[in-house]
């Protein structure tokens, strides 16, 4: 079965068989707690629903066949799927290395609960070099945490040779893929051992629904992260599973939107004399772009610009678009627009957002799915104004 297929019927096989109704969309398994005909069998394996919901099995069955793999667990948040995978595989003195260039919450989960609270120690390298990934690799590393494309500069690590170095020392790989999807880029597939996914973000897709999934082949893995996930209990809800069906059945066609959109985007900033700087893996500029073109199946629909203006004309390029709401967060159909410094990275101190590159004249725009003519106008007018 191709992507487009498994990503409208894996999960959704309507029941024909005797006793069910045929609905071709899953019902929403409202239920708490499954009554049993004896007190030793639960009914076909389900008790209570913070253990299992048929609602959010079907979910997690797609989810899995998305990133070819054989398992997924979903959960209330991409930061509750975190803490549960590092709560369910860690333990306190172990060390992990991690690119430095990571998503804010993902650094203050690190830093200052799992650090602070739990001594496991955080290394931060520039994982864009293979090399600085292994030297930093030490007796008592359990793992390495990477994401790329960054957020949001858009750098890239290459998942395929740092698994292979993490495979010979025994660490296990995760890999946040929230910015490319499922679609674009399959790090399972490339030697990882974990996949999380922010489904807030393009696999939901339409900005109405909070959630996190991991996707992984190891039942090792699988095992003791669902025994945390019932343990912890910060599962996605019967409802919310429902969305993420719903709003899964697009990505593909979404993402190819989202990026045909970016490319049009990127090419048009990239020409414009008012714009400094481009960010988008799908430039021949942009420093990874052999790598993205290895790597992803397409760049993705994530662009920052840089303008040559100081804080004040960004700001106000940015509130004079029509178009592009000023928000954080990403991947809904909708095209979103903000200034990292001071709303994405305003908790980054200025050392660290100088240590990453990221500028106060840096936009991020999530391009949506709107069409291109309307935004490349808006922009037009935009730019014309400062
Ligand atoms: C949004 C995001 C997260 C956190 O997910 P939530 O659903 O907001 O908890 C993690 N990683 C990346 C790359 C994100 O964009």
């Amino acid at each position: 079965m191709k992507f487009e297929t498994s990503a409208i019927h894996v999960g959704e096989e309507p029941n024909v068989k005797e006793g069910g109704y045929g609905d071709v969309v899953i019902p929403i398994h409202l239920s708490t707690t499954f009554a049993r005909k004896s007190v030793g069998t639960p009914t076909q394996g389900y008790e209570y629903s913070r253990t299992r919901n048929p609602t959010r099995d079907a979910l997690e069955a797609r989810m899995a066949k998305l990133e070819n793999a054989k398992h997924a667990l979903a959960f209330s948040s991409g930061m509750a799927a975190e803490a549960t995978l590092l709560l369910g595989l860690l333990k306190s003195g172990d060390h992990v290395v991690a690119f430095d260039d990571l998503y804010g919450g993902t650094k203050r989960l690190f830093n200052r609960i799992l650090r602070e609270h739990l001594d496991i120690q955080f290394t931060f390298v520039d994982a864009r070099k293979t090399e600085e990934v292994q030297k930093k690799i030490r007796t008592d590393t359990k793992l390495i945490w990477l994401e790329t494309p960054t957020n949001p500069l858009l750098k890239l690590c290459d998942i395929k040779e740092i698994s292979q170095i993490a495979k010979e020392h025994q660490i296990i790989t995760v890999v946040d893929n929230t910015f490319m999807s499922p679609y674009l880029q399959n790090p399972l597939d490339l030697g990882a051992d974990l996949v999380i996914h922010s489904s807030t973000k393009y696999i939901n897709g339409h900005s109405d629904c909070i959630g996190g999934v991991i996707m992984m082949n190891s039942a090792t893995y699988h095992k003791k992260i669902q025994f945390a996930q019932n343990a912890i209990g910060a599962i996605l809800s019967p409802f919310d599973s429902y969305l993420v069906l719903r709003g899964s059945k697009t990505l593909a066609i979404r993402m190819k939107q989202h990026q045909q959109n970016a490319t049009q985007l990127s090419q048009y900033l990239e020409n414009h004399p008012k714009v400094a700087r481009v960010y988008y893996p799908g430039l021949a500029s942009h420093p990874d772009h052999l790598l993205a073109k290895r790597q992803m199946k397409g760049f993705g629909g994530m662009i920052s610009f840089e303008l040559d203006r100081d804080l004040e004309s960004t700001t106000k390029f940015v509130e004079s678009l029509k178009y592009f709401a000023i928000a954080e967060s990403l991947g809904g159909v909708e095209s979103l627009i903000e200034i990292p410094s001071v709303m994405t990275h305003a908790s980054l101190t200025e050392m660290e957002r100088k240590h990453i590159g990221l500028n106060d004249s840096l936009i991020r725009v999530s391009v949506g799915i709107e069409h291109i003519d309307d935004l490349l106008s808006d922009m037009e007018e935009a730019l014309k104004g400062i």
